[in-house]
Parts: structure tokens; C-alpha cells; sequence
């Protein structure tokens, strides 16, 4: 069965988002822990988590997907910028917990001029100081597009990363189809070659994720613009390939592509119907 969502509002709850999920045709989701571009959360409410809890159950939703707010750069120069970073993701993870056993997906940041080694220094110090031993949550770097000075346009950045964290069996990674045809991955025409080179260089099990997304722009371009599935230079037939390929296919797709619900349904209903077999 293929497991499909879509990026929702956290704005009215957890049971808001597994009912407009189911209503799309969803059976997970992901969803940012605080304002994406601000700082600030809205505190959970446990009888809300409560009846999420009890509707997913009924209703086979799994693998929600937390993502960091883009605003959090723990491989910032400026110690202000990785104190927020750091505060902001340790709150994030306590949260987690009241969901217990899914995943909170990652940018691992811009190291904004100090150089790629330096950024990773500091984002693995931040993973440690934030990781607690017993925490359920999985902590996932997302595969980037490589704007800007974006640490993890490549598989040995976010190798780098792993190494040097302290608990490794809570590291994960969260691959991104536009962010890695930006980064100059092929997937449209080699997908098994840059799966391979995955494989060697972070290991597939690892792999806890997949953001769906078409590219506006084309392969190597670093530009990191999401477009509707079928729309942009990666195309539908490629997708389709992505959510068949046997090592993937049973990994939890996320769309980000820019749409409304009803875009969104009509992503998956699509993708639904590509899917082989059960
Ligand atoms: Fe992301
Ligand atoms: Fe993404
Ligand atoms: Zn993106």
C-alpha cells in the first residue's frame, strides 16, 4: 500500500490534520512544529493529541512527518542564530513525544561563509546537545538543493553529519526528489545509479523518508523550486518511477509541491493510481 501525504496547517490540532488528511485521499502527513519562518509554537493540547491518537489508530495514518522551521540554522557564525536554533529543536523534540515513534525532518542549515566543514562541526554539536538518550523521535536530514552556502547538497555532507553525532540509531535521512535534481543527482535518468551512490556513501537504511516534489528548474541548477507533480523539468513518469522503485516503495512519500487540498488530492489520487500492486 503506498503510504502518501502532503504538507498540512498545524493550525487547529492533530486531529485536524489526520481528518483533512484522510479527506484527501491521505494516510499520513506532515506538518511544521512552530510558524516555519518565526519562532513561536502553540502548546499542545494532550486531549487533542489524545483523539489524533485514537483517530490515526482507526483510520491507518502513520508516519507523520514534523518539519523544523526554516528559520532554525544551527550552522549560523552568529551564536544568537544557533542558541534559537538549538532552544527551538530541543523544544521541538520534547513535543514529539507526545507523538511518539515518528520522525522530525531537518534543513541542516547554511554555514553562511565559514565553509561546509565548519557548518557540520556546528550542526552535529547541535544534534548532540538536543538528542536525549530514550527519545523516541528519529531526527531526519533532508537532502538539499545546494542554494546559497546549504550544508547537505551532497550525500557525503549529510555522512559527515551522521558521523559525528552521538546517537546514531536516531539519525536518519529524509530525501528530497527536487532538492536532489537541484543538488545534480539524476533521478529523471539514472534514479538506480543515485540510489546506489546512496547506498555506498550513507547506507539505504537510513533512508527513513521521501519528499515528492516536481522541479521548476533543471538538474544541477541549486535553485530549490518545488513544482505540482508532472509540472516541472523531473516530470510524472520519473515520480512514478520513484514511488515503484523496490527500494523505496514502501517508504512514506511527502508532497510539497505548491498546491491547495484539492491540488493535493488530485497528486495522490494520481500517484494512487500509478502505484503497482498492493
Ligand atoms: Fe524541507
Ligand atoms: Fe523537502
Ligand atoms: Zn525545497
Amino acid at each position: 500500500m503506498l503510504r502518501i501525504g502532503c504538507h498540512l496547517s498545524v493550525a487547529k490540532g492533530y486531529l485536524d490534520m489526520g481528518r483533512t488528511a484522510l479527506s484527501i485521499g491521505a494516510n499520513t502527513f506532515q506538518f511544521f512544529t512552530r510558524n516555519p519562518r518565526g519562532g513561536s509554537a502553540k502548546a499542545i493540547d494532550p486531549e487533542d493529541v489524545r483523539k489524533f491518537l485514537e483517530f490515526s489508530e482507526n483510520n491507518d495514518i502513520k508516519h507523520i512527518l514534523a518539519h523544523a522551521s526554516y528559520t532554525l540554522n544551527g550552522a549560523s557564525a552568529d551564536p544568537g542564530v544557533r542558541r534559537f536554533a538549538t532552544e527551538s529543536m530541543a523544544d521541538d523534540l520534547k513535543r514529539m513525544e507526545f507523538t511518539p515513534g515518528n520522525c522530525y525532518n531537518l534543513h541542516p542549515g547554511s554555514h553562511v561563509g565559514q565553509g561546509p566543514e565548519k557548518g557540520i562541526r556546528l550542526v552535529t554539536d547541535m544534534l548532540d546537545s538536543v538528542m536525549e538518550e530514550g527519545q523516541t523521535t528519529t531526527v531526519l536530514l533532508e537532502t538539499m538543493a545546494g542554494k546559497g552556502s546549504e550544508i547537505g547538497r551532497t550525500f557525503e555532507e549529510l555522512r559527515s553529519i551522521i558521523d559525528g553525532v552521538t546517537m546514531q540509531d536516531r539519525i536518519g535521512v529524509c530525501l528530497d526528489t527536487c532538492h536532489v535534481f537541484d543538488a545534480g543527482y539524476d533521478i529523471v535518468n539514472d534514479l538506480g545509479g543515485v540510489l546506489d551512490e546512496f547506498d555506498d556513501i550513507i547506507g539505504l537504511e537510513r533512508l527513513k523518508a521521501i519528499h515528492v516534489n516536481d522541479s521548476v528548474n533543471g538538474a544541477g541548477s541549486h535553485k530549490d523550486r518545488h513544482a505540482k507533480i508532472g509540472e516541472g523539468s523531473i516530470g510524472l513518469e520519473a515520480m512514478v518511477r520513484v514511488i515503484n522503485e523496490p527500494r523505496l516503495r514502501r517508504l512514506p512519500f511527502y508532497l510539497e509541491t505548491p498546491n491547495e487540498l484539492p491540488g493535493y488530492a488530485e497528486e495522490i489520487a494520481v500517484l494512487r493510481s500509478r502505484y503497482a500492486g498492493q
